[in-house]
C-alpha cells in the first residue's frame, strides 16, 4: 500500500511537470526579483495580530463551512497569525461587509489591528469561477489595504465530477483567488498569461498541481488524475509558489 501511493506521489508530481504550461512575458516594469508582487501584509506575521474573513451570500448555493474552515487554515498558516471566518453581520463584524463594497471609506467598525478579507458568494453572476482584488482604503486618515473575493459558487455543482465535489471545487476556488490576494504567480518564472499578449486575469502558475494555474480543462483533468491516485486535492500551493513566499520573507526581514 506505502509503495502504491509512492508510486502515486512519483507519478504526480512527474505528470506536473510534463502538464506544466509554457511561461509567457510579463508586462513592462513587472518586478523580476524577490518579493515581486508577494502581499506583505498577508504574509508577515507582524502585520497584523489576525485575519479575519467576513462572508456574505447574495444569492445562489448556500456557503460550504468546510470549503471556509479550509480556507482559514491556508490564511493562517501562511498569514503565521490566528485566520478565521463570520458571516457577514455576525457579532465583531456588523456592518462592515455590505459598506465596504459601496465605498472606499473606513467602515467604523473595523479593528486596525485585524486583517479582513471579505468574500461575497454571488451565486452564478460572474463568467469565471471566482475574483479577487485588494482596495486602498483611508482610516483615521491613514492608508490600509483591504482584500475582496467574489465566488461564483453556482459553477461548481455543473462541474462537480466523480470525486471531484462542489465542496473541492468550492475550497479550490477559494484557495486559488486568495492565492491572487497573496500576489503568488508573479514570479515571471514560473507564471504565464492565459490571453498573452494580453495582460487581462492576472498571472497565474504554470504548474498545475497549484490551485493558482488557470481553471481549465486541463487542470479538472490533473485534479481528477491526482485525487484519484493520491487522495489529494489541490488545496495548497506548489512548491514554487511557496519557495517565493520564503525567499519574499528573507526580503522583507533583511529590510
Ligand atoms: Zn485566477
Ligand atoms: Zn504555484
Amino acid at each position: 500500500m506505502i509503495l502504491l501511493l509512492l508510486a502515486a506521489s512519483l507519478l504526480s508530481s512527474g505528470c506536473a511537470g510534463m502538464l506544466s504550461r509554457a511561461t509567457t512575458p510579463m508586462p513592462p516594469g513587472h518586478p523580476r526579483a524577490a518579493p515581486w508582487e508577494l502581499t506583505r501584509e498577508l504574509l508577515l506575521r507582524e502585520e497584523s495580530d489576525r485575519i479575519l474573513i467576513v462572508v456574505d451570500w447574495v444569492q445562489g448555493a448556500p456557503a460550504d463551512s468546510a470549503a471556509l474552515d479550509h480556507l482559514a487554515s491556508v490564511a493562517a498558516r501562511y498569514g503565521q497569525r490566528p485566520a478565521s471566518w463570520v458571516r457577514a453581520g455576525e457579532a465583531g463584524e456588523a456592518g462592515t461587509q455590505r459598506g465596504i463594497h459601496e465605498a472606499s471609506m473606513c467602515p467604523a467598525l473595523m479593528d486596525p489591528r485585524t486583517s479582513y478579507v471579505f468574500v461575497r458568494y454571488v451565486g452564478d453572476q460572474l463568467d469565471h469561477f471566482g475574483q479577487a482584488w485588494t482596495r486602498r482604503i483611508y482610516c483615521a486618515g491613514r492608508p490600509r489595504d483591504v482584500h475582496f473575493i467574489d465566488i461564483n459558487q453556482d459553477v461548481h455543482h455543473r462541474l462537480r465530477f466523480l470525486w471531484l465535489t462542489e465542496r473541492h471545487l468550492e475550497q479550490q476556488t477559494l484557495v486559488h483567488e486568495y492565492g491572487h490576494l497573496l500576489g503568488l504567480s508573479s514570479n515571471p518564472e514560473h507564471t504565464f498569461y492565459a490571453g498573452y499578449p494580453s495582460f487581462a486575469g492576472g498571472p497565474h502558475c504554470v504548474r498545475p498541481d497549484c490551485p493558482v494555474t488557470l481553471p481549465s480543462a486541463r487542470s479538472i483533468v490533473y485534479g481528477l488524475y491526482r485525487t484519484g491516485l493520491t487522495f489529494r486535492y489541490l488545496d495548497d500551493y506548489c512548491e514554487r509558489c511557496r519557495q517565493d513566499i520564503e525567499e519574499a520573507r528573507r526580503f522583507w526581514r533583511k529590510q
